[in-house]
């Protein structure tokens, strides 16, 4: 079963230093591994940063932004991974190097800017028939790619997916990764990432070529109450 957000594969035992290490034990190199901290105060990313943490990921704008401000000396990298509002984007391109969540174009049109450092971008692929769920229909894919490769400052780093609720994850991966060669790749050469893999299914993930995980519950241990977000 895939992992919903709070579900998760958890082990609520042992440390958070030994989660993360017995993660880190069957990463294949080159692999980056996300430690997602959403919800997490930022003592958690702090510990995080001492046990040799340096990426980060978010998914809310109005939550991410202080606790990047709060822990800026500690050098770590913040990964966007929600979804992302257009009038935010500016904002948070502050504080995040990567974007995991670009899935349409007027989040495109709102990231474009001549003068700014390029953020990395993923653009979101929607593995499920309804376009609710978020993400680039394939059969898009190849215009978005085009569009984003013409956007001043958003530099294109390849493809991200969630794996579809009852799913089978490895299939889903597999499709992205197919995807990325056949869309992607001859047009971007550079767009090699695979962000794919979760507290549920991360092991299907790297099975099939994800080059960024991005694991919360499985490291941090169950989420505290969402409202913590919203305060
Ligand atoms: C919350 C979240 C994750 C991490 O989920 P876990 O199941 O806790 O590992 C990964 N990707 C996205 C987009 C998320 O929102």
């Amino acid at each position: 079963m895939p992992a919903g957000p709070g579900t998760g594969a958890v082990a609520d035992g042992g440390s958070l230093g030994g989660r993360l290490e017995s993660i880190r034990a069957e990463l294949p190199a080159g692999v980056t591994l996300i430690v997602v901290t959403k919800f997490h105060p930022a003592p958690l990313v702090r510990e995080l940063a001492a046990l040799g943490v340096r990426d980060v990921g978010e998914s809310r704008h109005q939550e991410a932004a202080p606790k990047a401000a709060e822990l800026a000396g500690l050098g770590l990298r913040w990964h966007f991974i929600g979804q992302l509002q257009s009038n935010k984007a500016k904002a948070v391109r502050g504080y995040a190097s990567v974007l995991h969540s670009l899935d349409r174009l007027s989040l495109l049109d709102a990231l474009a800017d001549p003068e700014a450092e390029p953020i990395e971008a993923f653009v979101q692929v929607n593995l499920t028939d309804d376009p609710a769920r978020g993400g680039v229909a394939p059969a898009d894919l190849a215009a978005f790619a085009e569009r984003a490769l013409g956007t001043p400052g958003v530099r294109l780093a390849g493809l991200m997916a969630v794996a579809g609720l009852g799913a089978d994850p490895a299939r889903g991966f597999a499709r992205v990764r197919e995807l990325r060669d056949r869309v992607l790749l001859p047009v971007a050469p550079h767009a090699t990432g695979l962000s794919m893999g979760m507290s549920g299914d991360w092991r299907e993930a790297i099975r099939e070529g994800a080059t960024h995980l991005r694991i919360g519950t499985a490291i941090t241990g169950n989420r505290p109450d969402p409202a913590y977000a919203r305060t």
